[in-house]
């Protein structure tokens, strides 16, 4: 696994992506999307259709974050893994699908919901996550770990 600002993009084209928020491109509930992280969306984009996808309900935030990014947020409050949030998308230009995340409870069952491929990040962490995330971090790692047995 790695990072998201470390993703190699070269081989990722001609997809519809669906882009996880917290804990893949910026820390939990924060709203500071890294310079390393923008080089790697800005990379998406140029050979598919990235759309910001996001369990969070703050939706101000997810907002400010697309639009800085230069891309579209799936405003709902229809959660990962509910397949019905492809619904959103108007148009796709591509059949092949992508969810890149953090977790596997969401993302990576979304991913399974949707017949997409599934890339796991590595999360960013934060002293400052709140302890129900911290919480929720423990409990996906974990499955992940028995899931991998
Ligand atoms: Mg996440």
């Amino acid at each position: 696994m790695t990072l998201f600002k470390n993703l190699n993009t070269d081989t990722i084209k001609d997809c519809l992506i669906l882009l996880d928020i917290d804990g893949t491109i910026a820390e939990d509930d924060q709203l500071e999307v890294s310079d390393e992280n923008m080089v790697i969306i800005d990379k998406l984009k140029k050979m598919n259709q990235v759309h910001l996808c996001s369990n969070s309900r703050n939706h101000k935030r997810n907002k400010t974050i697309a639009d800085y990014a230069g891309i579209t947020y799936l405003d709902t409050d229809i959660r990962k893994p509910s397949k019905k949030i492809l619904d959103l998308i108007e148009h796709s230009a591509f059949t092949r699908r992508l969810v890149i995340g953090d977790k596997f409870l969401t993302d990576g069952l979304f991913a399974k919901n949707i017949k997409a491929d599934f890339i796991k990040i590595d999360r960013i962490t934060s002293k400052n996550d709140r302890l129900y995330i911290k919480f929720l971090y423990w409990i996906d790692n974990l499955i992940c770990k028995i899931i991998s047995k």
